[in-house]
């Protein structure tokens, strides 16, 4: 299965199947001519099932090197981002240089921005190994974190190819399932009312994502997250709408403790707020209820923890990087596939989460 992305830099493929880690030495050579060599930047949990077969593979045809980064958010880090840099230089990459993102949206953030600087940008495949990553490897956003916040310094960069093979989800924990899951859920709200009904009648657990039903799933949350992209590259506009979830979804993963609470299960209960809110406001009559039923058979939570404080919370959503005033702007939804971005006063925030809270 191919899908075309377009951008406004660039058009590229995005492959998606079975069985495709073998087909990646002849993809290289479909979207880079004068090849080099090839730099493997990957994670060690990843490194750990799938090094070895990706290097044998890619070695039939290229020179490779790899470099393998701590698996987690940490990997981030101008430190790991500096290292990946020392270790290209000492393999003398050369502008020929192609990087494999090898990984979930970390290893492609951190992957993505070394190639995007390495000698002023040489080219990146992103190769996805989680659920989360049909958002993170499509768009071009390529990122590391900053002591002082997270995806602070980066750039929008895109690849030429993104090799999606769902053979590699195999060995996905539990919890990374669920997390990527919130993000599938999130592009049907906001842009494809037809695929928010297949989900709900197909998907009731998430050992329904089988093959066949897993590539359907992911196949539409990219199109979804292709069909922003190519509107709006660079974030003016309807991509803001990407964030539907996220403005709570951050700050409660930001008040628990990164880790402590996935960034998807932010954004589940995120989304159900956003959703609160939009009935609240008028906007919409959301079944808010039964849609919590539906996430709870995921394992989602589908209210804020409560050992959080309202407070806290409005103050983390105000200084989310994508609200421009000191008023809390969110993406809310007239109904299913119909979002629109709204300020909306602190007293409706600070009632909703409070009853929450008590609840
Ligand atoms: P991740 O890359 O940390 O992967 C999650 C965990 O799963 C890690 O421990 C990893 O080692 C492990 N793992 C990965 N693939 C595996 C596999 N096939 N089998 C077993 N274990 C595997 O996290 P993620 O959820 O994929 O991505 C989160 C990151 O993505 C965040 O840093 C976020 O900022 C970024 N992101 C970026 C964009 C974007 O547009 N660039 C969008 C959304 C999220
Ligand atoms: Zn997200």
């Amino acid at each position: 299965l191919q899908i075309d992305i377009q951008t406004l830099s660039k058009t590229y493929p995005l492959y998606l199947g079975n069985g495709l880690i073998e087909k990646l030495p002849s993809i290289i050579e479909s979207v880079k001519s004068n090849l080099s060599s090839v730099l493997i930047i990957t994670d060690s949990a990843v490194d750990s099932y799938y090094g070895e077969a990706v290097v044998k593979a890619i070695e039939t045809k290229f020179k490779v090197a790899k470099y393998v980064v701590p698996s987690g958010e940490h990997a981030k880090s101008f430190q790991h981002y500096y290292d990946c840099q020392t270790f290209a230089l000492e393999q003398q990459l050369d502008r020929n240089a192609l990087v494999i993102a090898f990984g979930g949206g970390v290893v492609g953030d951190l992957a993505g921005f070394v190639a995007a600087t390495y000698m002023r940008g040489i080219s990146f495949i992103q190769v996805p190994t989680t659920l989360l990553a049909h958002d993170s490897a499509v768009g071009g956003k390529v990122a590391i974190n900053h002591e002082l916040g997270k995806n602070m310094i980066g750039a929008f960069y895109q690849p030429e190819a993104v090799v999606y093979d769902i053979d590699l989800l195999k060995t996905l924990p539990e919890r990374e399932w669920r997390s990527g899951f919130a993000e599938v859920i999130k592009h049907a709200f906001i842009h494809d009312e037809a695929f928010y009904e297949w989900l709900q009648q197909n998907i009731q657990s998430l050992t329904d994502l089988q093959d066949e039903k897993l590539i359907y799933a992911i196949q539409n949350g990219i199109l979804v997250k292709a069909s922003v992209v190519k509107e709006d590259e660079t974030e003016a506009g309807v991509r803001a709408h990407l964030n539907f979830g996220h403005t709570l979804g951050h700050a409660i993963e930001a008040e628990c403790g990164y880790g402590q609470i996935s960034h998807g299960e932010g954004v589940a209960i995120g989304m159900l707020f956003a959703m609160k809110v939009s009935n609240v406001l008028e906007k919409s009559q959301f079944s808010v209820d039964d849609i919590a039923k539906w996430f709870e058979k995921f394992g989602y939570k589908t209210s804020v923890p409560n050992h959080l404080s309202a407070e806290k919370l409005l103050v983390r959503m105000k200084a989310d990087k994508k609200s421009k005033s000191s008023n809390v702007h969110m993406v809310l939804l007239e109904g299913i596939g119909k979002p629109f971005v709204q300020q909306v006063e602190d007293e409706v925030i600070l009632k909703l989460l409070n009853e929450e809270l008590k609840a």
